[in-house]
């Protein structure tokens, strides 16, 4: 279930205008909506109530404080790949204690500063970053707790560049070289082997490559379990969301009145498949959702600046970019585009919506069916909670979108949008006082 829906005409998110929002905030705007954030993270865990597990949110998602706090409150763990994720967790009230690790390129830094604030347990991705964790840990005198990311060398059946689970891919450790690599960390003093984890990559929209990847693995968490006293076994994130004709349909995610057999992914579907093949394993399961639990919980509000009509096409220029909302240039990834306010009775136009941004690649959909519009209108990029303001740019020295979220039919703002001093900061000219130091 998604809150965002149209009443009389107008976009509303939950009990929130969404035209009012950007009046009173500007655009472009990210909106979140508080409702559905919490609704996608209770749902997972009903799904798996059965099942020893604990969710921990993979903050590259979306990483705002107020996100981070509303899910801290919730009682989910994090998966953090930077100490700046770290930093993000603790300053928004979660504890570093139910936070996972990841990344294949963590340095020194981060490993000292995770060890020193008590982290759940790193998820190494290589034999050399085993070393490195066991260095950083004896110098403390203390022992670091890891688990070692495997690569199943499974297809998930997604875009290439968030597939992370075959061999080609940078992420983890062969599966053929893994329980060799468990038999070295056990012997560096300073590591205690805590579990084992796998993420075979993101917006996965059909259950087998999850089922292929778990019957595979779980074996091997036995064994390790048994060798090793190894506790828990981390199934990663990668759940997949709707995209296409979330409105006005008011269809969701993949996991919302599917029917079953379609092999197309349900949070039942998941459950049903999974959960026989992990119970048995009598070790903690860790999940680790980003996009099905922010995704569909935000979306970018923007305002048509020109229409341009050329010879081939009408362009539909807008003051949101690629630099606010980049998954369509980095990996074709779509957005529905709809109407703030949705006109009554005009025609439907061909257009492509694209940014203001000096880069052919900026735009955000080509030759879409929209309604006819007016320069000053407003438009919302749906299903933009998660990998949207995260991976924002000040590219063309663009000021970052501000962010608010919606509780109800109040709205607060939880990033202010960025200033044109916030623009400059920490720059300046060699033989210049620096004015502000
Ligand atoms: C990115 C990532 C996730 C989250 O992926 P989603 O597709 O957003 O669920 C989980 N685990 C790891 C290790 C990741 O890198």
């Amino acid at each position: 279930m998604h809150s965002f829906h149209y009443q009389d005409g107008r976009l509303f998110c939950e009990e929130t205008a969404m035209d009012e929002l950007a009046a009173r905030f500007g655009t472009p705007l990210y909106v979140y909506s508080r409702r559905t954030l919490l609704d996608h993270y209770r749902r997972l865990g009903a799904a798996l109530a059965g099942l020893d597990h604990k969710i921990c949110y993979a903050v590259k998602a979306n990483s705002n404080l107020a996100v981070l706090n509303l899910l801290a409150r919730e009682g989910a763990g994090f998966d953090i790949v930077s100490g700046g994720e770290l930093f993000r967790v603790q300053r928004a009230g979660g504890e570093a204690g139910a936070c996972t690790f990841a990344g294949v390129g963590k340095t020194a830094e981060e490993i000292g500063a995770a060890l020193d604030a008590g982290i759940y347990c790193f998820n190494a991705e290589s034999e050399a970053e085993l070393e490195a964790i066991d260095a950083v840990a004896r110098a403390r005198g203390v022992m670091a707790p890891v688990a070692l990311r495997v690569n199943p060398n499974v297809d998930a059946e997604t875009h290439k560049y968030i597939s992370t689970g075959k061999s080609e891919n940078k992420f983890g450790i062969d599966f053929d070289r893994i329980e060799a690599a468990y038999e070295r960390a056990s012997k560096l003093a300073n590591l205690e082997l805590r579990g084992l984890q796998m993420h075979i990559g993101s917006q996965l929209t059909k259950v087998g490559p999850f089922e292929e990847a778990v019957r595979k693995v779980a074996p091997l968490a036995a064994r390790l379990r048994d060798a090793y006293g190894i506790g828990f076994f981390s199934i990663g994130g990668g759940i997949g969301i709707i995209y296409q004709e979330a409105l006005p349909s008011g269809r969701d995610d993949w996991w919302e009145g599917r029917p079953e057999g379609d092999g197309l992914l349900t949070l039942e579907a998941y459950a049903k498949r999974l959960v026989p093949l992990l119970k048995p394993l009598g070790m903690k399961i860790l999940l680790e959702p980003g996009r099905m639990i922010a995704g569909n919980a935000g979306a970018l509000v923007t305002r048509v600046l020109y229409t341009k009509k050329g010879t081939a096409k009408t362009f539909r220029i807008v003051d949101a970019g690629m630099g606010d909302l980049i998954r369509p240039a980095l990996y074709q990834g779509h957005h529905e585009i709809v109407p703030v306010r949705e006109p009554a009775g005009r025609g439907r136009v061909k257009a492509d919506v694209v940014g203001p941004i000096c880069e052919t690649g900026d735009f955000f959909a080509q030759d879409v069916e929209l309604p006819e519009m007016e320069d000053g209108d407003l438009l919302a990029l749906m299903s933009a909670g998660a990998y949207g303001f995260v991976m924002a740019s000040n590219y063309n020295s663009r000021p970052l979108p501000a962010e608010v979220l919606v509780d109800g039919d109040r709205a607060d703002l939880v990033r202010a949008r960025q200033s044109l001093e916030d623009l400059i900061a920490g720059e300046r000219i060699p033989g210049e006082a620096d004015a502000k130091a």
